[in-house]
């Protein structure tokens, strides 16, 4: 019997509660059949918490994130919360997660299965078997840099300004991060950038180029120009493997890379912080969707980002990659089955609700195990 691993569950709002909810069975699943056994601890987050403790995260939940082994993160937000002060709207909440667990590397894989190939908005052959990750920096560059703010001039007009700032360490240690993931795939990182306008892009190509020639010599490393990156995710995706990038550059790249892949319903993440002595990370894991309110509490949520973001749970916190295959392939044969959720859903296929969809995985599971 492996060691328990803690592990802290926060649904939050709207949709959330009930993708989290198959992932549930999924725990339940390897509690029973693969001897895992997960010390899950359920709290509040965002409008929820609002409404409990006046705080989209409180303290002693914060202390439960700090002292799991990972965190599963639903989804927050809602209309009934859009008019709460800024320091405890719902999305305070994981941005304090976030800050405070120092989740410095953004893991967003962009993986179209075959059987979704036709949603995507580009042509199947250049999406069919896409299997790309981008590594997102997340706790620095622009978003966080100083100085920064709006400003009136003595002209009368005004002056916004943001500062791109990256220190040495910062850069290296989210581009460790990219190519010792690119280890365990297809070990080739593509570091991009802006060193033709931007100071501290060339100093990310050197940092990056850096930590290649010290660290990982046999990863495959180029260089590519932000904009030109943007060009080519749409022109031929699969020449990548790792891209690694910053905030700014990484929040639009991230974007258009999951959506070739057709439904953001389909697109679990990863969030990792620093290694400590043991190698243990913190982490955070959580579909990119949001708690779609408009669907909320009908049944129809697709719970495959939320299936699939507990399954990188698997592979990146627990070192349990055949587990994570076995789920991910498991999301694979039920597509290629036919079963459906509404925002996945195609002619001729069957249409299922969010629970028939995990019931769906975890039948699958036990012929993929049996
Ligand atoms: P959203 O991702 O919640 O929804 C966008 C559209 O996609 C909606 O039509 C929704 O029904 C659909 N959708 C999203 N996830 C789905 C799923 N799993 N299955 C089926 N359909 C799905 O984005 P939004 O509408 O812009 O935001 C709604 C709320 O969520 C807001 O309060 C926003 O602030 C919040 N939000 C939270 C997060 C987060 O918690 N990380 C991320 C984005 C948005």
């Amino acid at each position: 019997m492996a060691a328990n691993k803690r592990v802290l569950m926060l649904p939050g709002d709207g949709i959330g509660p009930e993708v989290m909810g198959e992932v549930r069975r999924l725990i339940d699943w390897m509690d029973r059949r693969r001897s895992v056994t997960f010390d899950v601890t359920e709290d509040l987050v965002g409008g929820v918490a609002y409404e409990t403790h006046g705080a989209a995260i409180s303290d002693n939940t914060m202390d439960l994130a700090l002292n799991s082994d990972a965190v599963l993160f639903g989804a927050v937000g809602g209309p009934q919360w859009d008019n709460v002060g800024f320091d405890v709207r719902p999305e305070a909440g994981l941005l304090r997660l976030r800050k405070d667990m120092d989740l410095f590397a953004n893991l967003r894989p962009a993986i179209c299965f075959d059987a979704l190939a036709q949603a995507s908005s580009l042509k199947p052959e250049l999406v069919g078997g896409l299997d790309i990750l981008i590594v997102r920096e997340l706790t620095g560059g622009v978003y966080f840099g100083e100085p920064r703010g709006i400003e009136d001039l003595p002209d009368g007009q005004r002056r916004g300004v943001n500062t791109q700032v990256y220190t040495t360490d910062e850069i290296r240690r989210v581009c460790r991060v990219a190519f010792d993931l690119a280890t365990k795939r297809d070990n080739r990182v593509c570091s991009v950038e802006k060193m033709n306008v931007m100071e501290s892009g060339i100093l990310w190509r050197e940092e990056a180029t850096w930590v290649h020639e010290n660290e990982f010599v046999d990863v495959e490393l180029s260089h590519m120009l932000a904009d030109n990156c943007g060009m080519q995710l749409v022109r031929s995706p699969k020449q990548f493997d790792v891209i690694v990038t910053d905030n700014l550059f990484g929040d639009m790249l991230s974007d258009v890379a999951s959506m070739l892949t057709g439904s953001l319903g389909m697109l679990p993440s990863a969030s990792l912080g620093p290694a400590d002595g043991s190698g243990r990370r913190r982490a955070l894991y959580e579909p990119v969707h949001g708690s779609a309110p408009d669907i909320a509490g009908q049944g129809k949520a697709n719970p495959l980002a939320m299936i699939q973001s507990y399954a990188m749970m698997l592979r990146y916190s627990f070192d349990m990659s055949e587990d994570a295959d076995l789920v991910e392939r498991a999301v694979r044969n039920v597509l290629d089955s036919g079963l459906r959720t509404s925002d996945i859903m195609q002619t001729d296929m069957t249409a299922v609700s969010c629970e028939q969809m995990g019931e769906a995985v975890v039948m699958e599971l036990d012929k993929l195990a049996a």
